[in-house]
């Protein structure tokens, strides 16, 4: 009995051990060895801004190359280094950084509230109960979703209820520009330090009343402006960041103060449009 036990159990061994070999080859999969290697120098923060579920998805985006190496905003140069040197290229060109901007010079002093609101502090809920209470209708309101959705604590609210966004900590995940209701935070070219804080597509008297800062679509920009860069579409002014070189003309010359050069403050013209005007003016 014993030895017919020993043979069953040694055929059955043989039996699985031929199956479990076979099933090995049959049901392989190949793992990229570099997957992990990238995972590793990953912050792990499993942030999102990459724009993948979480970092263990941007590895493997990365090493299929469906991802650039520079693709972990938070990780910067330094990460996007390290991930090019496992995959063996060059990081290549980057795009530019960018930084999160607040287009709305709307606060508490420069346009007043409408109505009062005393419901949940949330922007979202605020425009949900009534349409927002700020006198105008496109105007930031001021309650903090934008703040709220940042994951790095690059936002806060100044004590005139505007967001602010600090610079070195903006990374440019866009979790501010889909977080807030009114489509007030935009992503800008960091060299781009020129642009328009106002979203109101009412009209001139109508945006003069609610605002002391907003555009009031008297073209006087536009025919400033040296390079062509700005348009003004459904009341707005908008700037064409491939032809902007930032001189900063418009932002003196526009007489509601709605544009902004973040190197000089509202109202002055930068360096390259100084210099211009004293070429005008000396020609
Ligand atoms: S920018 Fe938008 S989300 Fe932020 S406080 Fe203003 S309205 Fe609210
Ligand atoms: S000059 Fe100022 S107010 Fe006039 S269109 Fe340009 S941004 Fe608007």
């Amino acid at each position: 009995m014993l030895v017919i036990a020993i043979i069953v159990m040694g055929v059955m061994g043989a039996v699985f051990g031929l199956l479990l070999g076979f099933a090995g080859k049959k049901f392989y999969v190949e793992v990229d060895p570099r997957v992990a290697q990238i995972r590793g120098v990953l912050p792990g923060g499993n942030c999102g801004a990459c724009g993948f579920p979480g970092c263990d998805g941007l590895a493997e985006a990365i090493a299929k190359g469906e991802a650039p190496a520079d693709g972990c905003k938070p990780g910067g140069a330094a990460i996007a280094a390290k991930i090019a040197e496992i995959l063996g290229v060059s990081v290549g060109e980057s795009n530019g950084r960018s930084i999160a901007r607040v287009t709305c010079g709307g606060d508490r002093v420069n346009c007043q509230n409408r109505s009062a609101y005393a419901g949940v502090p949330s922007c979202r809920a605020a425009l949900l109960a009534g349409g927002g209470f700020k006198a105008c209708e496109y105007g930031c309101l001021g309650l903090g979703d934008c703040v709220r959705a940042c994951p790095f604590g690059a936002m806060r609210m100044s004590a005139a209820g505007l967001p602010e966004v600090d610079d070195e900590k903006c990374v440019a995940c866009g979790k501010c520009v889909t977080g807030c209701p009114r489509g007030i935070m935009e992503l800008v070219p960091e060299s781009k330090t020129v642009f328009v804080r106002c979203r109101s597509k009412a009209r001139g008297p109508v945006v003069r009343k609610a605002c002391k800062v907003g555009c009031i679509a008297c073209m006087a920009c536009v025919k400033v402006c040296p390079t062509g860069a700005i348009s003004v579409q459904d009341n707005l002014a908008r700037i064409d960041y491939s032809k902007c070189d930032a001189c900063g003309l418009c932002v003196a010359k526009c007489p509601a103060h709605a544009i902004n050069d973040l190197r000089h403050g509202a109202g002055a013209a930068g360096d390259a449009g100084a210099d211009r005007v004293a070429g005008q003016a000396a020609g």
